[in-house]
This record gives structure tokens, C-alpha cells and sequence, in this order.
């Protein structure tokens, strides 16, 4: 997987993008451009309600990424209805949808309850499966079997919140959960063929940009299907605010200059069958405290490290050691 043809630019993973994109990984599946229809169900958090910790992650505030129309006290129905006319505004291309369960842990919920909800979703029109958020330790032998079972007839992929590869950074943050607690998790939601996605955050208070950059190599060797990266944006009124507003000195938040280079020699060490879904996060201004990267959109800022990736003549895993 790390040689490429530069000849016909063709990459391990059969496009010419310089890098493993998600959007052309589901091109492959269905043939066409899916979108994610993003639903909040009403599941809580054990990190919030004393399971596995109080509080929550230090930096969570979860209105500060919950689209408009995503309110629990909507049926799971009528939030696909308005997630598919919302996005039927922005493009008119898509016609097959992932039900997208993003808001706190999705899995975290007895199995009879998950059940009734998944299935819902996967009864509406045009729905091809599902996309389910949750935390490594949120997931049993039982709910991974009946995943399982759903992955044999729909989509379905598991996505963890990992954030960090260092148990230092998991604990500062208020994780509640180890590094070693993602790996199994990953391992075993993999191990059953159902498909496993990470999430991690760059620029977390004490981690050095080495260690970052170091985290290619660790994450390259799990078994991860796809990858969601972004850069620690500060949230108003998270706890993360007061550490932030009463120590500046301790959080070296990345510019964007500086993440561009930064996520480019990153990506070059990824492995290159791992497919990545975002470089970046973006809140909402008024829910930033941190300063924003100027009003680049995510699409600009896919467009920017692509003609980056160009400039220098480089792509995803031209230097992983795999
Ligand atoms: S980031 Fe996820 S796991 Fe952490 S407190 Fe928020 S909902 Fe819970």
C-alpha cells in the first residue's frame, strides 16, 4: 500500500486525490455522493452522570456541533425528515442517506432501547445505515453482536471519541476512559468486521507536537476503517474555558499556518488504507473563545491542504512504516 504510480497518479487507494478521502470512499460503495443526517436521540454520557466520571470531557459542549434541527424531543423520523430537507437546500446530489447518531454516546442505552431507535432510522426512505458516535467504553459484548447483525444488511460504522494516544492527556481532559480501553474497543468492534472510526484532537494542553506527530505511527496501527482529526478549539462555558481564560500559557493552540505544515507531515506518516474524514473542526463563532482561522470554510480548507499536498509533491502515507 506505499508505492504509488506516479506515472498515472493512481494511489493505494485507487484515485487521484493525495489523500484517502471519504467522500470518494463512499463513491466507491454506493456510486454516488451519501450524506450524514445527523440525529440527537437523547442519549446522556457516563462521563456526565457519575458512571465513569462527573463533568464531562473538559472541552465538551455539545450544542457547539449539534445541527439546528437536531433536538431529542424530535422523533428520530422527524429529525431524518429535516436533516434530508436541510441538506436537499445545500446540494442536490445526494440521494442516499447515513443516519448519523452524534450527540453524547450512542450506544449508552440499554439494548432493547437501541433496538427501537436504530431500527427506526433504518426504516426511513433512503436511508442505506448507520453512523453510530460513542465512547470506547460504552460498548458490550451484546450490543457489538447485534451491530454485527446490522452491518450484515446496511452500512454500519462505529465511531469512537479516542482524542488523545497519551493516558497523561486522556486524564487531564477527564476522558474517563484509558488509551488502552480505545484500543480494545477498536480491536473488538473490528475484530467482528464492522466498520471502526476514530476521532482525536491536536493541540490538547500538554502534548508537545512531536508526541502529535508521533500518534501517526500509533494510530496507523489500529484497525480503523476511517479517522475524523480536528484542532482544540476553547468552547464557551466548557471547563476547558476557565483553565484556558486563567492559564493561556499552558494551551499552544495551533495557527493555521502552522497546522497546515503540521497535519501535512502527519498525513504523510498515516497509513494509507485508513480512510480520513476530517482535518479540521469548525464551532460556530459564538460558541468560541478561542480565535478562529479567519472564515475559511471546511471545504476551502480541504481545497488548501490538498494544493499543499501537490506543491510539495506528497501524500498520505508516502512515509509510513508500515
Ligand atoms: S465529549 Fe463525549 S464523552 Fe466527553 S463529555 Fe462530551 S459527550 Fe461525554
Amino acid at each position: 500500500m506505499s508505492v504509488t504510480d506516479k506515472e498515472s497518479h493512481s494511489y493505494p487507494w485507487g484515485h487521484e486525490r493525495r489523500f484517502n478521502a471519504y467522500s470518494n470512499y463512499f463513491r466507491s460503495i454506493y456510486g454516488a455522493r451519501v450524506q450524514k443526517v445527523s440525529i440527537d436521540a437523547g442519549f446522556t454520557c457516563p462521563n456526565r452522570d457519575g458512571t465513569s466520571g462527573y463533568g464531562g470531557c473538559t472541552y465538551c459542549n455539545n450544542n457547539a456541533f449539534n445541527p439546528s434541527y437536531c433536538i431529542p424531543e424530535k422523533s428520530v423520523s422527524q429529525q431524518i425528515r429535516e436533516g434530508i430537507e436541510f441538506h436537499k437546500r445545500r446540494y442536490t446530489e445526494a440521494v442516499s442517506y447515513l443516519a448519523y447518531f452524534q450527540a453524547f454516546s450512542n450506544t449508552y442505552a440499554p439494548i432493547d432501547i437501541l433496538i427501537k431507535i436504530y431500527q427506526e432510522a433504518l426504516s426511513y426512505p433512503g436511508v442505506k445505515g448507520l453512523i453510530i458516535g460513542t465512547r470506547p467504553d460504552c460498548i458490550d459484548e451484546e450490543k457489538l453482536d447485534y451491530i454485527k447483525g446490522l452491518s450484515e444488511r446496511y452500512y454500519i460504522a462505529v465511531e469512537y471519541g479516542i482524542e488523545s494516544c497519551y493516558n497523561k492527556t486522556l486524564s487531564r481532559i477527564n476522558r474517563g476512559h484509558t488509551f488502552e480501553d480505545a484500543v480494545s474497543a477498536v480491536e473488538r468492534t473490528a475484530g467482528l468486521g464492522i466498520n471502526t472510526g476514530a476521532h482525536f484532537i491536536f493541540g490538547l494542553p500538554g502534548e508537545t507536537r512531536k508526541e502529535m506527530l508521533d500518534e501517526a505511527g500509533i494510530i496507523s496501527k489500529l484497525p480503523l476503517k476511517t479517522v475524523k482529526f480536528h484542532q482544540l478549539q476553547i468552547i464557551k462555558g466548557t471547563a476547558m474555558e476557565k483553565e484556558f481564560l486563567n492559564n493561556p500559557s499552558d494551551f499552544e493552540l495551533f495557527e493555521w499556518e502552522e497546522y497546515l505544515d503540521f497535519f501535512i507531515r502527519f498525513l504523510e506518516r498515516l497509513n494509507p488504507s485508513i480512510v480520513v474524514e476530517r482535518f479540521t473542526g469548525e464551532a460556530p463563532p459564538r460558541f468560541l473563545t478561542s480565535e478562529r482561522w479567519g472564515k475559511k470554510r471546511t471545504d476551502q480548507i480541504v481545497n488548501l491542504i490538498e494544493k499543499r499536498l501537490e506543491e510539495l509533491d506528497t501524500w498520505q502515507g508516502r512515509l509510513y512504516e508500515g
